[in-house]
């Protein structure tokens, strides 16, 4: 059931923020979220963090 990501995510090659649709949100031993995409530009691995579950304010 893996949880997916659409929305900006900052990609550190192209220094700019790209739209992702299909982040893969993984969850480490913290409880911290991720979502883990590829910048449709580049195709580098981008990186997001996610607020904890339910919360809006990251
Ligand atoms: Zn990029």
């Amino acid at each position: 059931m893996a949880e997916t990501y659409s929305g900006e995510v900052y990609c550190v090659k192209c220094r700019e923020k790209r739209q992702v649709t299909d982040a893969v949100v993984e969850e480490n031993d913290k409880g911290r979220r991720f979502a883990k995409g590829t910048c449709p530009v580049c195709g580098t691995k981008v990186t997001r963090i996610m607020g904890k579950k339910k919360e809006t304010t990251e």
